[in-house]
């Protein structure tokens, strides 16, 4: 239900952080389970919170020359069981409310 086919078949979890929009799902999703991304460039690898990373509406912290290359979830995240329940106009191609 997130996206069309194009997205659910290429689109990455970090393209969805970098757009930054406010009806990303995978935002939501990642920010309760505390996840931190890894950002790198040539000069230097650094670590945010998900919380930090993402500065607004459709802004990030990402800095010229940095990728995001890698999305981590604390162990203690992965105990127990979560769900995303997606709030939409409609089934599908929505955007997220
Ligand atoms: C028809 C349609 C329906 C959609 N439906 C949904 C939906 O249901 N739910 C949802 O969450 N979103 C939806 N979206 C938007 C969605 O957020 C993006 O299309 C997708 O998730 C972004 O992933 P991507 O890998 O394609 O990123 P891209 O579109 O390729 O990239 C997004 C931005 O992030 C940058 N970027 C990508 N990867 C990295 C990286 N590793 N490091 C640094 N920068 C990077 C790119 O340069 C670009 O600026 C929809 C979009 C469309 C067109």
């Amino acid at each position: 239900e997130v996206g069309s086919v194009q997205i659910q078949n290429v689109a990455s979890v970090a393209g969805n952080l970098c757009n930054a929009s406010p009806a990303a799902d995978g935002v939501p999703a990642l920010l309760v389970l505390d996840a931190e991304v890894e950002l790198r460039s040539t000069k230097a690898t650094r670590q945010l919170p998900l919380g930090e990373f993402i500065l607004g509406n459709r802004s990030t912290a990402l800095q010229p020359g940095e990728m995001v290359t890698a999305i981590r979830v604390p162990k203690r995240s992965a105990v127990g069981a979560s769900a995303f329940v997606k709030l939409g106009a409609r089934r599908y191609l929505v955007i997220s409310i």
